[in-house]
């Protein structure tokens, strides 16, 4: 079987796309402008190549992006007046703070200070919460790509066994919830660092998404002939762009792949203007 290749740089370019249309509406009905303001502390450079994608894609989409940059050397009461200072601002619609965090600065208690109505990221306990009880406020970007990227290939997902590979807060966890939900109705199993016999859980699976963060760690022999595969995984091997899933093994196996780069990553980015957007019109007083 050779998979069919779910391209995530086409999907990701009809959803801007869409997203651009509706707030060149909403500017028209409104007269605002949807505007997010990203945090960059330090100068990792893979987070200074994310953010300057994600203010370029705000931009085409037609909303401001303002860039907060910080020296690494920032403390935390520092960053926190900032984000409020963000907070209280009413032209400021999504606040996004980068992460990885300097080592000084508790993540946790930032990522808590962003007010819940401004948080496109859905990273705040309040819209974790909502979204775990099937009332969403803002998805959680990656794995509402993933969700996105699902039901554009036609895959179904009721009734479907998905395996999870990873637990993280970002990607593992929410994943899980989305597939869970009424309406997707997925049976999930979620495997991590502790689980035994992976191997023979994705053999089980007709969705397999990958989290794990260690380049081509999903074999071919792992994967059900005609599963689907999503690789989230985003490893730095050398100079090249790697995922969690063996591509060559997979694709020869499986029956619908995403491939890195170009799957799961320019999804991510998508969902985010979706998000800003959302933020614009819950502030503007609308639905
Ligand atoms: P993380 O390090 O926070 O979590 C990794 C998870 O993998 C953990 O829950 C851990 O239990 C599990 N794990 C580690 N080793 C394992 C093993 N040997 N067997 C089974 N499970 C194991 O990572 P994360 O933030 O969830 O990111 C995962 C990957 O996705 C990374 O490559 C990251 O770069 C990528 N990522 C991509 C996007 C995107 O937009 N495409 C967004 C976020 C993360």
């Amino acid at each position: 079987m050779n998979a069919k290749v779910i391209d995530g740089k086409l999907i990701a370019e009809q959803t801007r796309h869409s997203v651009a249309e509706s707030v060149q509406t909403f500017r028209e009905q409104t007269g605002i402008v949807p505007h997010l303001a990203a945090v960059l502390v330090g100068d990792d450079p893979a987070s200074q190549v994310y953010v300057r994608n994600k203010e370029k894609a705000c931009e085409k989409a037609g909303m401001v992006s303002t860039l907060h940059r910080l020296p690494v050397s920032t403390t935390q009461q520092e960053l926190l007046e900032l984000v409020q200072r963000l907070n209280t601002d009413r032209a400021v619609h999504g606040i996004l703070v980068q992460l990885p965090l300097p080592k000084q600065i508790d993540a946790t208690a930032v990522l808590d200070a962003v007010h819940p109505i401004k948080d496109v990221d859905a990273f705040h306990p309040e819209n974790v919460g909502l979204m775990l009880q099937g009332r969403p406020r803002f998805l959680p970007c990656t794995p509402a790509g993933v969700m996105k990227m699902l039901e554009v290939s036609g895959t179904a997902t009721a009734g479907q066994h998905a395996v999870i590979i990873g637990r993280s807060d970002i990607v593992g966890k929410p994943m899980a919830a989305l597939l869970l939900q009424k309406g997707a109705d997925a049976t999930v199993t979620v495997c991590h660092s502790r689980t035994k016999n992976i191997a023979a859980i994705c053999r089980e699976a007709d969705i397999i998404v990958a989290a794990v963060g260690i380049p081509e760690f999903v074999r071919g022999e792992m994967i059900r002939p005609g599963a689907v595969v999503i690789d989230v995984g985003i490893n730095r091997v050398g100079d090249r762009l790697v995922g969690d899933v063996h591509y060559a093994e997979a694709s020869a196996i499986a029956s619908a792949i995403t491939p890195v780069p170009g799957g799961v990553g320019p999804m991510t980015i998508a969902m985010l203007l979706q998000n800003t957007l959302k933020a614009a019109r819950l502030q503007a007083g609308q639905a």
